[in-house]
């Protein structure tokens, strides 16, 4: 299949449902995430702020770039004009840098509390308690141009599909405390983004509202080649 068939096969299967599509783009050539644009796709995630700034002007304005990997607050600054979502916030401190850079650009960014909700030990994200400093705290009340709309995880690489679902489904635990918690009345606090290539169907019975799928779409990456 073709990369614009991939995408129509992924809009199909979602239609109707609550979870949004984001193709992760991350090593891949401008010329192939424009085959994925021309099937209809708005929404990329990229998992480095150099490569997401190298390609953003290369490509057509209304592209939505996710930011879904590790984020050092060095690094905001690339990003912050055109970024729609970051969804690997894992610290007050990078939330601090990411309202410091969008107020510069008059703009408030949205973002997601990345969580910690895999086995291997190298995974980023906060816990639950850790979140709740976060949104409890002082620092976090006086950041005005930054806007938290859910939470992310990725899982463990694992085929046990028993222990995803316990994952995802933790995850989802985690997003409904939040939103009782902190904003129980607001709307914009409504995505939990789950499941990739290969976990996402579970993802979503689980509650998943974007998935992040890279490899089912544009095939394996090749990190020597890109990079
Ligand atoms: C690379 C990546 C994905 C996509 O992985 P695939 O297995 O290619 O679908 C999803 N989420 C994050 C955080 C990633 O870094």
């Amino acid at each position: 299949m073709t990369i614009q068939e991939n995408i129509q096969d992924f809009r199909q299967r979602l239609q109707g449902s609550n979870c949004q599509l984001i193709a992760v783009s991350k090593t891949h050539p401008v010329e192939l995430i424009m085959e994925a644009y021309e099937g209809g796709q708005r929404a990329f995630g990229e998992n480095k702020a150099q490569e997401m700034k190298d390609k953003q002007p290369q490509l057509p304005a209304d592209v939505e770039w996710h930011m879904i990997g590790h984020l050092q607050t060095n690094k905001v600054k690339y990003i912050a004009p055109f970024v729609h979502l970051i969804q690997s916030v894992d610290s007050l401190r990078l939330l601090q840098e990411i309202d410091k850079q969008a107020q510069k650009h008059h703009r408030v960014i949205d973002c997601l509390l990345q969580f910690y909700i895999a086995e291997e030990e190298t995974k980023f994200g906060l816990d639950l308690e850790e979140a709740r400093q976060i949104l409890r705290s002082e620092e976090f009340s006086n950041l005005k141009n930054v806007r938290i709309c859910g939470v992310m995880g990725v899982a463990t690489f694992t085929q046990d599909e028993e222990h995803l679902q316990r994952e995802f489904s933790r995850l989802r635990g985690y997003f409904e405390a939040l939103k009782s918690e902190f904003y129980p009345e607001l709307a914009f606090f409504k995505e939990i983004s789950m499941g990739m290539s290969s976990d996402y169907q579970l993802a979503i019975a689980e509650g998943s509202t974007m998935i992040r799928v890279g490899s089912a779409i544009f095939g394996n990456r090749n990190y020597a080649v890109s990079q």
